[in-house]
């Protein structure tokens, strides 16, 4: 059975790292990207000139729907990840909806790091030997 793989942060890194698995993994884990922003992964850098009208929206976007459909992926976009219980090994979405993970991978960036997780409960869990296992 595959191993429930969790990546929070639908941006570059989690597009590189899906794609990564999917050609060195493919099956081995079952894959749910959570993402804040209202869209897939696009290019970031390209950002600049979507703002200034010399790229379209659409053509900045990294992989298309088919293709994380096609790994398997599980996309959830315009969810926050508010917390992460570790003694439950489950995932909280701002919706309440909770998402239980084998493995977990915190692909933010810099966004969240002081704003949304609680990383002094985070750090204070009692599992202390788990925690080197959410990073791959
Ligand atoms: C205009 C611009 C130009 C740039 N130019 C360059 C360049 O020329 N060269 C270069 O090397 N770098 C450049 N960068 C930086 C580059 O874009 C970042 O280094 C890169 O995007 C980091 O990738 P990442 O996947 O780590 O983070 P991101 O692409 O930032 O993705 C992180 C994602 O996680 C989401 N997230 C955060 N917290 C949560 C949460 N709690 N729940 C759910 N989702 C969450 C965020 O909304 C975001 O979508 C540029 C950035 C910008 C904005």
């Amino acid at each position: 059975m595959s191993e429930a793989l969790v990546v929070v942060g639908n941006g570059m890194a989690a597009a590189r790292l899906v794609d990564e698995l999917a050609k060195v993994a493919l099956g081995r884990y079952a894959i749910a990207v959570i993402g804040d922003e209202p869209r897939l992964a696009y290019n970031r850098v390209l950002l600049s000139s979507v703002l200034t009208g010399e790229t379209a929206s659409h053509d900045i976007e990294l992989k298309p729907a088919a293709w994380w459909r096609g790994c398997g992926v599980t996309v959830k976009y315009g969810c926050l990840a508010t917390e992460i219980d570790v003694g439950r090994r489950e995932l909280k979405i701002a919706n309440e909806e909770s998402i239980a993970f084998s493995r977990l991978v915190l692909a933010t960036a810099s966004w969240s790091a002081a704003d949304c997780w609680d990383w002094k409960r985070l750090m204070a869990s009692p599992r202390p030997a788990h925690r080197s296992r959410w990073f791959i």
